[in-house]
């Protein structure tokens, strides 16, 4: 068939960016199309990262807890034990009801959803070929680019997804590898390693740089990193792999220190890459209509998200920035804005980012680093959760807030929480800093006793006075 009525917008890619845009164009009143290859909504995010991740993240807690803490509160039984297929089911079931649920969101909003492969025949046509084994050609005055991100492997390593992963095969593994090592310590290995290691698998973690996840703040960096190795994680840091040899059934991986040097070798049941990710533009066309990228091959932006050709725009992972669910989606909603007439606007120094492993890792805004190199004079208040009445209720105590603000104004340049619920409680640290608050005005806010949100407050009063529990 040939679609011969003109979309006003039509998105490639319905993952969190591309489906939430589309969402949002159609309850502006926009005629809307998406096209997802994949045959499900949702993009990686919902298919094979955040919400899997997290399914697996909060199962395989429930089982340590059990095996581990349980008794601490009393609760006592015969013997706990692992059923993988069930665990991976309820992560699938929950995978699939959520994908569902956009196809319920797309109806209800009218949004046209084609299934199939686009590819940019002109500015303003892309040619899908469906999934069904058909070809038609979808037409719009503005087209959004929202075609994400795909695994990046390293040289000389080949994901096979049995013995070598990527987080894609490390969230469906048949069994629990006896020992497993991840290549890249960043907040994807760090997830998933955590879970394989709750569930009894050894982990080793093989870093290049001289540090985990690059974009915390150092002090809880180091913290992090201590609680992730009472947890039995072990890190190969400055270190890099040079060698994978798979012929023995496991796989043996050769590694040298990353300036050189002596080389060991490591043994493995499954290895899982997961070195970054890179943006995914193959089979676009974007060559054909001339529409830019840099080098990482990320489509080049506007602050209206438009890309050089007119008509074509961009969001998501495909473009620079933070390669992040709800960046992609504040994105789509912004680009829709802009494309309706309206203002949009992402703040991309408030994107709150969060590590899901136990404890949690949360931060919003800038990191005592970044806040040194800008020169500006800071405070520091800090509290941990061993002072926090119901971390301490509920045994589960590991962790602080530390709160980063301007000498002079007091206005809160960053907030780092590292805590069971983190990723929760740094939200309103974040409407702090949207609204420009200071320490002080947080710190003045009556917070309901007794609960963890209470160390923000406390780690704020201290950065310009004396918290009160310590
Ligand atoms: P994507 O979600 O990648 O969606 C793009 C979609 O476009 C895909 O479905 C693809 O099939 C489709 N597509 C591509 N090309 C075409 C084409 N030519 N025609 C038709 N369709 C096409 N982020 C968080 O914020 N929180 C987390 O906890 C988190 N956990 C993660 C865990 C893992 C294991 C991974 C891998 C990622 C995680 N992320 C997380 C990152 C998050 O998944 C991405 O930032 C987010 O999905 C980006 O959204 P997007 O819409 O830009 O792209």
């Amino acid at each position: 068939s040939s679609g011969s009525d003109e979309s006003d917008v039509v998105v490639i890619g319905g993952g969190p960016g591309g489906y939430v845009a589309a969402i949002k164009a159609a309850q502006l009143g926009l005629k809307t199309t998406c096209i997802e290859k994949r045959g499900t909504l949702g993009g990686t995010c919902l298919n094979v990262g955040c919400i899997p991740s997290k399914a697996l993240l909060h199962s395989s807690h429930m089982y340590h807890e059990a095996k581990h803490s349980f008794s601490n509160h009393g609760v006592k039984f015969a013997s706990v034990e692992v059923d993988l297929p069930a665990m991976m089911g309820q992560k699938d079931k929950a995978v699939s009801n959520l994908t569902r649920g956009i196809e319920g969101l797309f109806k209800k909003n009218k949004v046209t959803y084609v299934k199939g492969y686009g590819k940019f025949i002109s500015p303003s046509e892309v040619s899908v070929d469906t999934i069904d084994g058909g070809n038609t050609i979808v037409k719009g005055k503005n087209i959004i680019v929202a075609t994400g991100s795909d695994v990046k492997s390293l040289p000389g390593i080949t994901i096979d997804e049995e013995r070598i992963v990527s987080s894609t095969g490390a969230l469906a593994l048949k069994e629990i590898p006896k020992k497993l090592v991840v290549i890249g310590a960043g907040y994807i290995g760090l997830e998933m390693g955590s879970v394989w290691g709750r569930l009894g698998s050894e982990i080793t973690v093989v870093e290049f740089a001289s540090e985990i996840v690059p974009s915390m703040d150092g002090e809880i960096r180091k913290q992090f990193q201590r609680s992730l190795e009472k947890q039995g994680m072990k890190f190969k840091l400055n270190t890099k792999v040079v060698g994978v040899d798979t012929s023995s059934g496991g796989v043996k991986l050769t590694l040298e220190p990353a300036a050189g040097g002596e080389q060991t070798t490591l043994d493995a049941d499954v290895v899982l890459v997961s070195a970054g990710r890179t943006p995914f533009i193959s089979g676009l066309g974007l060559d054909k209509i001339g529409v830019e990228t840099d080098k990482g091959g990320r489509i080049l932006v506007n602050e209206r998200f438009a890309t050089n050709v007119s008509g074509v725009f961009a969001i998501g992972d495909v473009i620079p920035g933070p390669m992040l669910a709800h960046k992609a989606e504040e994105d789509g909603v912004a680009c829709v804005e802009f494309i309706a007439g309206k203002v949009g606007h992402v703040d991309y120094d408030k994107v709150p980012g969060v590590v899901y492993t136990h404890p949690e890792v949360a931060s919003v805004g800038k990191t005592e680093e970044q806040v040194k190199a800008l020169g500006v004079e800071y405070r520091v208040g800090k509290f941990p959760f061993l002072a926090n009445s119901r971390a301490k209720a509920i045994d589960d105590a590991e962790g602080l807030v530390k709160v980063l603000a301007d000498k002079e104004t007091d206005k809160i340049l960053g907030v780092h929480i590292m805590a069971p619920n983190a990723g929760e409680l740094i939200h309103e640290a974040a409407i702090a800093l949207a609204y420009d608050a200071s320490s002080e005005d947080i710190a003045r806010v009556c917070h309901a006793h007794p609960t963890m949100s209470e160390a923000l407050k406390e780690a704020a009063m201290a950065t310009y006075d004396k918290p009160i529990h310590m």
